[in-house]
């Protein structure tokens, strides 16, 4: 299960995170994952809850968008949104392309509604 992996990644990010900003917990993660990971949301969910089990970010809700992809030809320098297994390029029709956008995870914000003055 890749997303095992991906959320284990994840889990560490967001301790380092929450650390550097000394949070004392963290509630809410916002997780942006380009389309070309093939991250299953259900999946996602499920791996980070158990990745971050006795962690600092147990129970945090993740926020989970997608984006999209963004592919340019190598033949023609054509900027185009592929499909997901299939790069050819609509103009040359030749699948020969370098990623632009959308094969990365990235870790938008590690938040904590305490720290808002919330929890008072
Ligand atoms: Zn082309």
């Amino acid at each position: 299960m890749h997303e095992l992996s991906i959320a284990m990644e994840l889990v560490s990010q967001i301790v380092e995170a929450a650390e550097a900003n000394r949070l004392p917990r963290v509630d809410e993660i916002e997780l942006e994952a380009g389309i070309l990971r093939l991250v299953v949301p259900e999946i996602m969910q499920t791996a980070f809850q158990e990745a971050a089990r006795e962690t600092i970010a147990a129970g945090a809700a993740l926020i989970l968008t997608e984006k999209k992809a963004k592919v340019r030809c190598n033949q023609c320098a054509l900027v185009f949104e592929p499909h997901v297994d299939d790069f050819t390029c609509p103009k040359c029709r030749i699948a020969d392309a370098k990623v632009l956008e959308g094969d990365q995870i990235i870790l938008k914000s590690v938040s904590c509604n305490l720290s808002e003055g919330n929890g008072k």
